[in-house]
């Protein structure tokens, strides 16, 4: 099946007693045994389910939805984009060990790679997201390269086949954020030779801006009998890889994300989110063709100096877009003012659009990165992440794409256009 019907067909109840068409919320803590063997083999196995931490059949479904808009060997869902990114690391890595990641990266994942990973003994190497950077830092002691499939706000789009390919040869896991790819409607990175595929689900899968989730998928692969963790017992005396397979890293993700870290989501947002990726591919393309709109109108604006959206062809990522995008080239755009700060804080006092830190939303919503998500870095760690004090990104929502011009032409106005002296 392709994706539109799979967004709407997958991971719909199958035995439920009442025949109910639409997913169930099962608002319960735990699940009781038959007897005591029940209880005794659901324990052993890890199989069935016991308690709400680990499973529940209304995750369980939006599990099994994003596992098949992905094309993934499973899912692990949890509570947001940053436990994701957390419980992903932490199945891949161990104290000594190395990360290689993009210095574009969400700021919330430099945090957690410097701030948690570091702490706890794992080298952290930040580079470009590029096949000759990466390999020239990757060691013996690398078990994971951490890249996003669109940078945030950078735009940067990295050269996904060509770090599946080196990844793969050096037996290292390629993990994408894969946040604007939107749950696949825009891309899907394990199809392009990625080994893990990380979501914040409060973005576009949520797609209303109005609760938080996220989700670990892996493909199937051999990668993991290279992996001390998978290949010697674990706490029960298991050898993961004998155990579960390539099903072994997905697993670790639940044990330690869920079962000891409580990363766990709420059925009430499984199940919002199993709602929104019925329409996130219509979302996406309706938004995409909007800010595509968008974006070559702010380009003829005198008071503009520079914007980046992926289908511009002028855009440094455009080619890699075509390439790796499918449905539109997203909705996320930013665009660079002249007179710089100032220029801003007058172009923001004007605008109509609802400003927030957030992407995804049904709304247009406006940012001004420098000052508020990538505030708390040093001014050179945000110029590495391609922030500049010039700079205001637009997620763009399904508003018509005239109202969001008419709101932005009259924040604009405020503006006065610098005259150039050439
Ligand atoms: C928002 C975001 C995250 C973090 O997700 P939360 O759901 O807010 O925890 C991670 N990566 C990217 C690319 C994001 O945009």
């Amino acid at each position: 099946m392709e994706f539109a019907s799979l967004a709407v067909l997958s991971g719909l109840p199958e035995n439920d007693p009442h025949r109910a068409v639409g997913l169930p919320i099962y608002a319960t803590a735990a699940y009781s045994f038959e007897d005591l063997e029940d209880g005794a083999q659901k324990f052993a196995t890890s199989q069935g389910y016991t308690y709400a931490r680990l499973q529940n059949p209304t995750t369980a479904a939006l599990e099994a939805r994003l596992t098949a808009l992905e094309g993934a060997l499973g899912a692990v869902a949890v509570a947001s984009g940053q436990a994701a990114s957390f419980a992903a690391l932490l199945a891949l890595v161990r104290a000594g060990d190395e990360v290689v990641a993009s210095p574009g990266l969400f700021g919330g994942t430099v945090g957690l790679l410097n701030q948690v990973f570091g702490l706890m003994g794992v080298r952290v190497h930040f580079v470009a997201p590029e096949v000759e950077a990466v390999q020239g830092v990757l060691s013996e002691k690398t078990r994971a390269v951490f890249v996003e499939v669109l940078g945030n706000p950078s735009l940067e789009l990295p050269d996904l086949e060509g770090l599946a390919q080196l990844c793969e040869a050096r037996r290292v896991a390629l993990v994408v954020d894969n946040t604007f790819g939107a749950a696949g409607a825009l891309t899907r990175p394990l199809s392009h030779g990625a080994h893990v595929v990380t979501h914040s689900l409060t973005k576009w899968a949520s797609g209303h801006g109005s609760i938080l989730g996220g989700a670990v998928l892996a493909r199937e692969t051999s990668l993991w009998e290279h992996y001390p963790q998978f290949t010697t017992p674990d706490a029960q005396g298991r050898i993961p890889v004998e155990q579960f397979g390539p099903r072994c890293f997905l697993e670790r993700v639940r044990q330690l994300g869920l079962s000891l870290g409580g990363m766990v989501l709420s059925p009430f947002n499984a199940y919002l989110l199993f709602q929104g990726l019925e329409t996130v591919e219509l979302r996406v393309q309706r938004a995409s063709q909007s800010a595509l709109e968008v974006a070559r109108w702010l380009r003829e604006q005198p008071q503009v100096a520079w914007v980046r959206y992926p289908g511009l062809p002028e855009d440094p990522a455009y080619p890699r877009a075509c390439r790796y995008l499918q449905g539109g080239f997203g909705s996320i755009l930013t665009f660079g003012l002249r007179g710089g700060i100032e220029a801003v804080s007058r172009f923001m006092a004007h605008l109509k659009l609802i400003q927030a830190p957030n992407v995804g939303d049904a709304r247009t919503l406006a940012v001004h990165p420098w000052t508020t998500t990538h505030s708390r870095i040093s001014e050179e760690a945000r110029r590495a992440a391609g922030v500049g004090p010039e700079m205001v990104r637009l997620s763009v929502g399904l508003e018509s794409p005239r109202d969001i011009q008419a709101f932005l032409a009259e924040a604009l106005a405020s503006v006065k256009p610098v005259v150039h002296e050439d």
